[in-house]
């Protein structure tokens, strides 16, 4: 889920090692319901089903859902489930309910946590049965796009690099990132300062921050098929894509350390000897 209208920066918190170790738990239960969801997602199964048991698996851990109550200043309402849960066109904040899912639909699903005063946040998009050649390819290129962040993230660099080399790839995949949401800090709050676009073309200066030991990022590209353009549904929440193409979104949430990064959300129990890398989620 992502944040709106917040100042472009200052106001960073770095992390403590102890707090990125209950950050790494508070992402244990967002991996572990998104593992879930790979199993559940299939044709037929309703969206609202998708969001039920996720709850139960939240509420079973300890932990409590990020997203639910979750207030947005364009919204009627707030939002009302643990998950969001974006189809096809769809590309956040889709609020799960009725819809059933179809063979060859792609979803979306984003999930946060709290456990411990902690936050979590992670999404993967899932193909439902076969998918079609073109939404294989959107959903690999939108996943190695967060792959290619956290192979490029080190400290000392300024974050307009990575973005940069983000937009490059997908761009060169034929594929257009969403500029009008992006990734977000997070800590003991599921949105903090800085913001983390998946793009750099334009912005100023002052919308740039470095990378340091102790900064927690939830990177989140989501990448269309057709044009970057994005508009909210009626439901006040949905934002799909304005050509009504699909789109796809992969997040995880990754603190930066001394020797590059550290995926917090890929299900591992500690730290990875080495640095620098991510688990292929895979889509199904
Ligand atoms: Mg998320
Ligand atoms: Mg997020």
């Amino acid at each position: 889920m992502m944040g709106s209208g917040r100042p472009a920066h200052g106001g960073i918190v770095l992390k403590s090692p102890r707090e990125i170790e209950l950050m790494r738990r508070a992402n244990a239960v967002v991996h572990r319901v998104l593992e879930e969801m790979r199993g559940l997602v299939k044709a037929g199964v309703t969206t609202g089903a998708l969001n039920r048991r996720a709850e139960e698996v939240i509420a079973a851990s300890g932990g409590t859902p990020l997203f639910k109550g979750v207030v947005n200043p364009h919204a009627r309402f707030p939002f009302p489930a643990a998950l969001c849960v974006s189809v096809n066109e769809q590309i956040v904040h889709g609020i799960p309910g009725d819809r059933v899912l179809n063979e060859g639909d792609i979803v979306s699903i984003d999930c946060g946590v709290r456990l411990s005063g902690y936050c979590g946040d992670a999404a993967v998009t899932f193909g439902v049965g076969r998918v079609s050649a073109e939404a294989e390819h959107l959903l690999r290129v939108t996943e190695e796009s967060l792959a290619l962040a956290v192979r490029e993230i080190r400290p000392g660099r300024p974050w307009s690099e990575v973005a940069r080399a983000m937009q490059a790839y997908v761009e060169g995949q034929n594929l257009s990132v969403v500029r009008d949401f992006v990734g977000h800090g997070i800590g003991r709050q599921m949105h903090e300062e800085p913001k983390v676009p998946n793009y750099w073309d334009g912005q100023r200066r002052s919308e740039d921050f470095r990378l340091e030991p102790g900064l927690v990022l939830a990177i989140e590209p989501m990448v269309n098929l057709g044009t970057h353009e994005t508009k909210t549904t009626s439901d006040s929440w949905t934002v799909v894509t304005r050509d009504g193409r699909p789109s796809a979104h992969f997040e995880h949430t990754v603190a930066v350390t001394a020797a590059g990064s550290d995926v917090l959300s890929d299900g591992r129990t500690g730290p990875a000897a080495g640095s620098s890398r991510v688990e292929r989620q895979g889509s199904k």
